[in-house]
């Protein structure tokens, strides 16, 4: 039997043109587009290895380190959480994971697989952690690794006090994980400062970039850990001792670990120029301003946010509760169809409940803000008289 030619790749390719204000990815900019259509490079060509060198600049910058093991891990940002993990856990190593919606639970689940005794510390419903209850289950638990997500997009918390969750990590002699796929860019982030071990963000949220390379940092003390390690890491592909040789982080030759997509490069490095070029500050404090606005017309609108303690919300994915009667499926459907512009439904402990509204990156501006506001006011009113 032969197996014919798909028809359907017959037809031209079609992609139409959206908004993207779910939880991520965000629309990439002109700019970013255009540098994707750059002619592919070898990934051991010199022109590609200044490129990843010029990446590994921005990636300092944005996550305010001087770490020399800085990089991409090649895949979306659920590969940073890996390669975060594969490198730090060994056998039986008691990992502790900070959990305020969906992520904790996913790193929870990839540090069994890497063989980790895993244990919780679960925030009330809606809240944050507070360093209360890190501290008791510290106590409790003297984990090894902990991790946390500073923005947990499933739910719109933010985690705060990440720089007192790195001094009990140094008391502990407990290494830290701080996820900020979602954050990076909507809030400060200090990772030297802080005492992170180990960061890692989305390059397809406030970046800007397209998904599928992910930067991440390890600390000197996460280094030593890692190369003092009894085993291997588990995964070849996540072995931050070898991609670092491919990225020139060890003052070692470049070796060659895998194939970098130089199309994705060259995409990442013009998000990170604009993000640099418009300064750390200025971007964390657009996303602010935004998410303020959006608030206030939310609770115009006569809705509510999901989290109820203001310090804990997350300025870049914002958890809306979703009012009583109405099917949020309906209410996202008719923005897309009529406006395609995309609002996003919960995940993990929310789905059903709350709409999600991404404001990240480009369309991190005042004027999208009240795009969002009066579409979403357009929509629950025409489901309602539908309704009715
Ligand atoms: N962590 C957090 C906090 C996220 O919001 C996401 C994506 N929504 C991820 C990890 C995983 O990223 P990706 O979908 O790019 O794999």
């Amino acid at each position: 039997m032969e197996v014919p030619p798909p028809l359907v790749l017959k037809r031209s390719l079609f992609v139409p043109s959206k908004t993207l204000m779910g939880p991520g990815p965000s629309n990439c900019s002109q700019r970013v587009l255009e540098a994707m259509s750059n002619p592919v490079l070898g990934h051991m060509h010199p022109e590609c290895l200044q490129i990843m060198d010029e990446v590994k600049e921005g990636i300092k910058y944005i996550f305010q380190t001087l770490n020399d093991a800085t990089m991409c891990i090649s895949g979306a940002g659920h590969s940073g959480m890996e390669a975060a993990l594969c490198n730090l856990i060994e056998d039986n190593d008691v990992v502790l994971l900070g959990i305020s919606g969906m992520w904790g639970h996913r790193a929870a689940d990839m540090a069994r697989r890497y063989g980790a005794d895993v244990r919780y510390v679960e925030a009330s419903f809606g809240r944050a952690l507070t360093l209360e209850e890190i501290r008791f289950a510290f106590d409790t638990h003297k984990p090894r690794v902990f991790f946390v997500a500073q923005g947990d997009s499933s739910t719109g918390i933010l985690q705060r006090h990440i720089s007192e969750i790195g001094d009990l990590c140094r008391q502990h002699d407990c290494y830290l994980v701080v996820d900020v796929v979602a954050s990076l860019g909507g809030t400060h982030f200090l990772m030297d400062e802080w005492k992170v071990d180990v960061a890692y963000t989305g390059s397809q949220k406030a970046l800007g970039g397209p998904a599928g390379l992910t930067p991440i940092s390890f600390s000197k003390r996460a280094l030593t850990h890692i190369k003092q390690r009894k085993t291997k890491p588990k995964v070849y592909y996540f072995d931050v001792l070898l991609i670092g040789q491919y990225w020139g982080c060890y003052g070692t030759p470049r070796i060659y670990h895998h194939t970098i997509s130089s199309t994705l490069l060259y995409g990442l490095r013009e998000a990170l120029a604009h993000f640099c070029a418009m300064g750390l500050k200025n971007v964390v404090q657009r996303h602010l301003e935004c998410s303020v606005r959006l608030q206030l017309g939310i609770e115009e609108l006569g809705l509510e946010m999901f989290v109820q303690h203001e310090p804990d919300r997350l300025p870049t994915v914002n958890a809306v509760k979703v009012p009583f009667g109405i099917d949020w499926r309906k209410v996202a459907d008719y923005a897309m169809r009529k406006y395609n512009l995309e609002i996003s439904g919960g995940l993990g402990p929310t789905v059903e409940h709350v709409f999600r509204i991404g404001l990240l990156g480009e369309n991190a501006t005042l004027e999208k803000v009240d795009m969002v506001l009066s579409i979403l006011n357009e929509a629950i009113q025409s489901i309602k008289l539908r309704a009715i």
